[in-house]
């Protein structure tokens, strides 16, 4: 596929009515159903949700990752600078895959192999994609690891991933992500694994290089806290679905969702020191068997009769400016916050 048809005037990415299911003899799981945002370049859009929320799924939809069967991509649309890349055969995905759109996974320790050195995990990127030679390959290797502050990146190219801690684990991982300079990075729980101190270096580092490379940062995360460090936007998930966009100054200070308002008051937060935390009713549902109506009827404290029978768009929440939010009664929420 020629770069040619790659149009940069169009969005940088943009996913529209997304829905992804495994089946299997146990029945169907809608793990996606139905997600649209927009990513533009230099932007960093959250996509916060519980696990089961289908966050990481569509992720790993918009990589081209879904193994078919189980899993299948049912409907919907991922654009990337106008090619849709639902189309692409394997082998054109695969240029994309890396060089266009690159992901960072939770667990750098199961991603790399263990029987390889880092430097010539990073190193391959260049020799497959660029057919770069060894040597050459060597060099744009310790220079990325140089890019990610690995300490003695030189000497420690011929280490294997094992003699590295869990943060500087992580920082290959972006290293191998971010070597063929993609314009869409999918970072997908980056910092779960780590303590609070690496994860805010690790985090910082991705600021970094997005604002030297301008690339769009999708963060896939189920911290407030990270979100709002970070995210320019924030998409919430829940049973497969978007509940909630807005930017995060909206989000946090006024929630169009039930589902946002009780992630917002399950977590501390400066201001709200003396406040007493109330974590979320019930647990997310089995996506299986999705409850009717609205989803999150059965853990929603504003649920009313309606809730249990009519399903809710994602309703623009024309007032607040450009946000959605999948509530019946999202003004009176708004109203509330
Ligand atoms: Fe709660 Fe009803 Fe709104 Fe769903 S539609 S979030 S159940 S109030």
């Amino acid at each position: 596929m020629g770069e040619a048809e790659f149009d940069q005037a169009r969005p940088l990415l943009q996913v529209h009515d997304l829905a992804v299911e495994f089946r299997s003899h146990n029945g169907v799981v809608r793990a996606v159903d139905g997600i649209s945002y927009t990513l533009s370049s230099g932007e960093t859009l959250a996509i916060l949700g519980e696990s089961g929320s289908g966050k990481s799924v569509g992720a790993q939809a918009v990589m081209g990752l879904i193994d078919s069967p189980p899993g299948f991509v049912t409907r919907g649309s991922i654009t990337f600078r106008g090619v849709e890349l639902l189309r692409l055969s394997g082998s054109q995905y695969q240029q994309v895959r890396g060089r266009r759109i690159a992901m960072v996974f939770q667990d750098a320790l199961s991603a790399l192999n263990p029987v390889f050195t880092v430097g010539d995990q990073i190193a391959e990127m260049y020799r497959i994609h660029q057919q770069l030679s060894r040597a050459q390959a060597r060099v744009r290797a310790i220079d990325m690891m140089d890019r990610v502050h690995i300490p003695s990146a030189a000497q420690r190219y011929a280490d294997y991933p094992h003699q590295f801690s869990g943060g500087m684990r992580q920082r290959i991982m972006i290293a191998m992500a971010l070597a063929l300079d993609p314009d869409v990075l999918i970072a997908d729980e980056p910092t779960t694994a780590l303590d609070v101190t690496v994860q805010a270096q690790i985090m910082e580092l991705l600021a970094e290089l997005q604002r030297a490379n301008g690339m769009g940062l999708i963060l896939i995360t189920h911290d407030l806290g990270v979100v709002a460090e970070v995210a320019d936007r924030v998409a919430v998930m829940y049973a497969g679905r978007v509940v909630e966009t807005a930017s995060v100054g909206d989000l946090y200070a006024r929630p169009a969702h039930p589902y946002t308002e009780g992630l917002i008051a399950s977590i501390p937060a400066i201001g709200r020191r003396h406040r007493e935390l109330r974590p979320i009713e019930g647990s997310p549902p089995n996506l299986a068997r999705i409850p009717a109506g609205c989803s999150f009827h059965p853990r929603c404290p504003r649920a009313r009769e309606r809730c249990a029978i009519d399903d809710p768009p994602l309703y623009d929440v024309v007032a607040a400016g450009d946000r959605g939010s999948a509530c019946h009664f999202w003004p009176e929420v708004l109203g509330d916050a």
